[in-house]
């Protein structure tokens, strides 16, 4: 739907009706205009129509001039009196006024600049139709650089259907405003959209089966285009101005759905066709048994989601068919316990299993926390950038014999040399951080073909995200994924007590809070977001953690120890500096955001963070995270600027109130779109036109609904009514998406 997508027949630039008609057939269009809509994307006729109006304007009614007001907008049909050239004294210029009638009074057209020659039409007795903003001048209205419409007749009442104002583009109904292109002037593109209309409406192809339509009650694509550019008025709901602009008409509610509902099914085939690939089986001979019993040797009990998430990935283990889930939780909701657990299952049958976590000392974490859950009866290795040769060889070795063992290590897993006998469960934390590609090569790994039936197969695979995401975005960006979620916290955490803190005054008590903290033997994290985004890497946001780190410490805790955690250093320094703060050298670290999402220090209980409103709730969430990890009440700190406003400081104060990161997920996505979940640039790349995963959730819900059922009764889509759509999936469509496969 998106007007890139284009047909690969390129070849029909003869004239003949058709969507793919390039743009300068259109007429009043020609060769020139045609090569500045081009440059602006708009290359066919069907992107000529799907170019929408940025605003409408009401000239369904004819204004009387006596009726006229200052700085509102108005049309008017009125009779040219006569011209007048007013002379500018200063630059020998002048400025045009045509003055007119309509019997209830008279209306000054002004032009300061006046077209060339324009002033020998308005002869007199001329009938013309004019819009623009009225300015009322010494009582008398007058209307400068107006909208002319000429040669109407006046009385609406005219027999002459051709005449009449409903069938014109520029008066007499709702008329669209578009966005100039480089000069290319409103009212022009009206005309060209209006011809567009008239000749090539036609030509647009129905993908949706009528059933669906009548489902929910939407029009055609040609009625719903043709609404779009020029709305009728007229029964018994009119779509109000307001609606049309706000995508909130049956015609824009039919592209939305349509928009969703393509990009629904094409995921949810994806997926089909995943489900139905090959994978080894695991579980049925002792390894399902075997994740029960550590369970049980576990040293706490699991939580229900935790349960849940271990019951469904043994299930997908059990199924000769590669499972592709993501577990979605809180930052210590427990993924990793529950991660460990299943990959017990794999070697207890012999299989191979790996980690891959973003950073080293989230790795060496897993690996350690591994050692001392399970005592020893996990079998474990570890393999980062500091591994040794020695240990790297030897490492080797064991993977190459098909070790039945749990990998776990960063980047350097996908280098080259990491080849494993039989790797059939691959675990990605915090999948967010990885590129597409590290995530298909580590997958890669995995990729086998038996030898004995000779079958191709693909590794069992689970992705991490301590970021909860709201539905609407699972649906769409990890719609190819089964999702499992837990959603409440190991027993014993208490939540973390949260203070948006804005005036200036109160920072000192919350400053003289931390202190008696730190008396007791506590420790505190100070965080400093990047001063700008584009300096992500360079020398301020050094700079600002650096200085602040120093004041910190000179001015308000000078009897404490400080550390300062940034991303310019080397990884050695930074892990070095994180050790010497969870073993207490280190009182306060300051830190940018590269303070590491499951990094685990139980003795700090502070988390202050510096300009909280330059960050997403999310983010905000993830950071509090930090604390509330042993048993001691923990505080988090919101430091807004004095200046916030009162919106920004609300939004915070969502962080006050719950501890449910779904929740803030949901709140965020509100306030912040899907940016704050993907980066700009992963939400800029939704393939959404008109489609808003936001405001059009519900159409979402639908489109899915209707794209599961379709799949489940018409697979192939044989059925003659679901012709249009096979057509459009084997061609455009099928490629369009192709970029957003998640496994
Ligand atoms: P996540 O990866 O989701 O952030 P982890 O798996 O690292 O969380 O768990 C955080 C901490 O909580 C770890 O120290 C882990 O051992 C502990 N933990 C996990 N599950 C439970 C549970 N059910 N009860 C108590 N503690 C748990
Ligand atoms: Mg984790």
């Amino acid at each position: 739907m998106p007007p890139k997508a284009k047909s690969d027949t390129k070849s029909s630039t003869s004239a003949t009706n058709s969507s793919e008609t390039p743009v300068q057939f259109v007429k009043g269009v020609g060769p020139r205009l045609g090569a500045i809509f081009k440059s602006r994307g708009i290359e066919t006729v069907r992107d000529l129509l799907f170019f929408f109006p940025r605003a409408y304007e009401d000239r369904t009614r004819f204004a009387a001039i006596r009726d006229l007001q200052e700085g509102v907008q108005a049309t008017t049909a009125v009779r040219v009196i006569g011209v007048n050239k007013i002379p500018l004294r200063a630059s020998g210029r002048s400025i045009l006024e045509v003055r007119c009638t309509d019997e209830t009074g008279i209306l000054s057209l002004k032009w300061f600049h006046a077209p060339r020659g324009i002033e020998n039409r308005f002869k007199a007795g001329t009938q013309i139709i004019v819009t623009g903003t009225v300015k009322i001048f010494r009582g008398k209205p007058e209307i400068a650089h107006p909208e002319i419409t000429w040669g109407l007749s006046t009385s609406t009442d005219t027999t002459t259907p051709d005449e009449s104002a409903s069938s014109m583009p520029h008066v007499g109904r709702i008329v669209p405003v578009y966005t100039e292109i480089e000069g290319v002037p409103s009212r022009l593109l009206r005309k060209i959209l209006w011809e567009a209309l008239q000749k090539f409406l036609t030509t647009l192809e129905e993908d949706l089966p009528t059933s669906l339509r009548e489902a929910h009650g939407l029009p055609s694509l040609q009625s719903a285009i043709r609404a779009i550019h020029f709305p009728e008025e007229g029964g018994d709901k009119p779509e109000t101005i307001a609606a049309l602009v706000a995508f909130n008409s049956p015609s824009h509610w039919r592209l939305i759905y349509e928009e969703f509902f393509k990009f629904e099914y094409l995921v949810l085939r994806q997926r089909l066709r995943m489900e139905k690939e090959h994978a080894r089986v695991w579980g049925k001979n002792g390894g399902a048994a075997a994740t029960l019993d550590l369970t049980q040797k576990l040293p706490f009990a699991l939580t229900k989601g935790q349960n849940t998430c271990v019951r469904e990935i043994l299930e997908d283990l059990e199924k000769p068919h590669p499972m592709n889930r993501l577990i979605q939780g809180d930052v210590g909701s427990g993924k990793t316990a529950v991660v460990f657990l299943c990959a017990a299952a794999v070697i207890a049958e012999g299989g191979q299993a790996t980690l891959m976590a973003p950073t080293e000392i989230l790795a060496e974490q897993h690996y350690i926390n591994a050692g001392k859950l399970f005592d020893g009866k996990l079998n474990v290795a570890l393999l980062t950038g500091k591994s040794t040769t020695a240990e790297r060889n030897a490492l080797f070795d064991r993977l190459a014999r098909g070790e039945p063992l749990l990998l776990i290590g960063t980047h350097a897993l996908i280098e080259d040399p990491v080849v494993f006998k039989n790797l059939s469960f691959v675990i990605i934390d915090e999948q967010h951080r990885f590129g597409v590609e590290q995530r298909r090569i580590l997958r890669q790994k995995g990729f086998r073909v038996d030898p004995e039936t000779g079958l191709k197969q693909f590794p069992h695979s689970l992705s991490l995200s301590a970021t909860p995401i709201p539905r609407t975005l699972a649906l769409t960006v990890y719609g190819d994924l089964t999702v499992s979620s837990i959603r409440e916290m190991p027993p014993g955490r208490s939540p973390v007590i949260t203070k948006v803190v804005r005036e200036k005054k109160d920072r000192t008590d919350v400053y003289e809070h931390i202190r008696a903290q730190l008396q007791t033997g506590r420790q505190a994290y100070f965080i400093f977001p990047l001063i700008h985004e584009s300096e992500a890497e360079g020398f301020t946001q050094l700079k600002a953690a650096a200085v602040e780190a120093e004041r910190i410490g000179r001015e308000i805790f000078p009897e404490y120890k400080i550390g300062l955690l940034h991303g310019q250093q080397k990884n050695e320094e930074k892990a070095a500096i994180m050790a010497r703060f969870k073993k207490n050298e280190l009182q306060i670290l300051v830190s940018t955001t590269v303070v590491e999402v499951g990094v685990d220090v139980p003795n700090a209980t502070i988390i202050a963070i510096e300009h909280a409103e330059r960050f997403g709730l999310s983010q905000l969430h993830q950071l509090r995270g930090r604390v509330g990890r042993g048993q001691h009440q923990s505080f988090c700190y919101l430091f807004a600027a004095t200046r916030t406003t009162e919106a920004t400081a609300s939004r915070l104060e969502v962080l006050e109130e719950t501890h449910d990161g779904f929740r803030i997920a949901e709140a965020d996505l509100e306030i912040r779109g899907p940016g704050a979940f993907l980066g700009t640039r992963q939400a800029g790349s939704l393939p959404f036109f008109m489609a808003d995963v936001v405001r059009d959730k519900e159409w979402l819900f639908k489109s899915r609904d209707d794209a599961v059922k379709m799949l489940k009764e018409d697979p192939s889509l044989e059925r003659p009514e679901h012709a249009p759509l096979k057509r459009y999936f084997d061609t455009d469509g099928g490629k369009q998406f192709a970029w957003l496969k998640t496994s």
